[in-house]
């Protein structure tokens, strides 16, 4: 019999949202009148820009066409788009990538996971807790770990918590690691870094030749003029950084699929004989091997974000989202509730009241004010004690949710 890949019996079974979705079930069923709003799920819902969705259109009615039909593109993404995104959302920052360091691909989740193709085992990977569970996940998948503890936390992983006390920002390891996982602004605590933070771990990383993989899902949720939308925007990161972005929070891709992998020509690894060799190289062979493009009326749809037109839509989308954040922060903060994020990114982190279990608050909401959020530790043991809400919701629900909890603490 062809036998498994035993790394994937490590992985404590998909937990936090399957056991939410269980959860609400049970409480509808048994409330059928309860209108639930959820505010739990990382998930859009604004639909497509006018500008966006309408070359969304033209693309697939291109298909229809001898003269524009499009079938394998490059495996790495159109030109057009690449320099469209160079143009319109690096240079602005000061930031100059070439069209061979920029691939497109079909979302960042999927970037994320493969990114750890190219990388030897035995390196030694720092990830922060609480965190976007597919960074741990994906590297117990593919071996690099032992067993979980009772925690959570698995045999071989650098875990670099994020507290209260260090405003959600790790202190840099202390033992020697290879690869480092950020995000900012960050999934799930809100958190953002400034320059001089993100410098901090540029220079740990040059010192010890480490590789930085820098989540910037959310960076078009930035409010704050002073903090860097990329990493490249600190001096030396494109020796030691690989930058990934998505469509999806920013326009509304989750369910059109696009995302983008920044990896600069200098970041260099070694042989196992110590010579230097360039990830970028690497990427690119597989990446063209393993993968062949996203969807010609996706890059199409994908460039049109960037469109003068397609960009004041977006944006318009962005602040809706944002305006949410702000309902909630205010609504909540003064319940007297304890809350962070929420100012430059799309999630608010907020601090359990009294010390109740994240589970338990979550409960407490659910059964007593009907709202879905989303329990701290099931991102991480440094979760625990926080709550995620979620600006993405709708705005009426958004406005009845906050009501509804300002109530219930009452
Ligand atoms: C939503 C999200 C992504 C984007 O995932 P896609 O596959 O592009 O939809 C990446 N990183 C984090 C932290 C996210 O929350």
């Amino acid at each position: 019999m062809a036998k498994i890949n035993e790394n994937y019996l490590k992985l404590k079974a998909g937990y936090l949202f399957p056991e939410i979705g269980r959860r609400v079930r049970a409480f509808t069923e048994a409330n059928p009148a309860a209108k639930v709003i959820r505010l739990g799920i990382g998930d859009v819902t604004r639909p497509l820009a006018p500008t966006v969705l309408k070359a969304f259109h033209k693309a697939v009615d291109d298909l229809g066409t001898i003269d524009h039909f499009a079938g394998y593109g490059p495996e790495q993404g159109y030109d057009w788009l690449i320099n469209e995104v160079i143009e319109k959302s690096y240079k602005p920052l000061g930031v100059e990538l070439k069209t061979e360091e920029m691939f497109i691909s079909d979302g960042s989740k999927c970037d994320c996971a493969n990114i750890l193709d190219i990388f030897a085992m035995d390196n030694v990977v720092a990830i922060g807790d609480p965190v976007y569970p597919v960074y741990n996940d994906t590297n117990v998948m593919i071996g690099r770990t032992g067993e979980a503890d009772e925690k959570g936390y698995y045999k071989g992983i650098v875990y670099m918590p994020c507290t209260e006390e260090n405003g959600f920002i790790p202190a840099l390891p202390t033992t020697k690691v290879d690869i480092i996982y950020l995000c900012f602004p960050n999934n799930p605590t809100g958190t953002v870094a400034t320059k001089a933070e993100l410098k901090k771990w540029v220079d740990y990383a040059i010192a010890n030749d480490a590789v930085i993989f820098f989540d910037a899902a959310y960076e078009a949720f930035i409010t704050d003029s002073e903090i860097p939308h990329s990493i490249y925007q600190i001096e030396g990161a494109k020796k030691c950084a690989i930058e990934f972005r998505s469509f999806s929070k920013t326009a509304g891709f989750t369910g059109v699929r696009c995302g983008l992998v920044v990896v600069p020509e200098e970041v260099m690894g070694t042989t196992s004989t110590g010579e230097k060799y360039s990830f970028n190289k690497l990427w690119l062979r597989r990446t063209t091997t393993k993968f062949n493009g996203a969807s010609y009326p996706v890059q199409r749809a994908a460039a049109a974000v960037y469109s003068d037109e397609g960009w004041r839509e977006t944006k318009a989308i962005v602040d809706y989202y944002m305006e949410n954040a702000r309902i909630i922060r205010e609504g909540l903060a003064s319940a007297g509730l304890t809350l962070y994020g929420g100012l430059n990114a799309p999630y608010i982190w907020l601090k359990t009241p009294n010390n109740m279990s994240s589970w338990d608050f979550f409960d407490k909401l659910l059964t007593e004010a009907n709202v879905v959020g989303t329990p701290g530790s099931g991102f991480g043991p440094s979760g625990e004690g926080f709550f995620r809400l979620s600006a993405f919701g709708h705005r009426e629900n958004v406005e009845e949710a906050v009501e509804r909890i300002r109530k219930n603490l009452k």
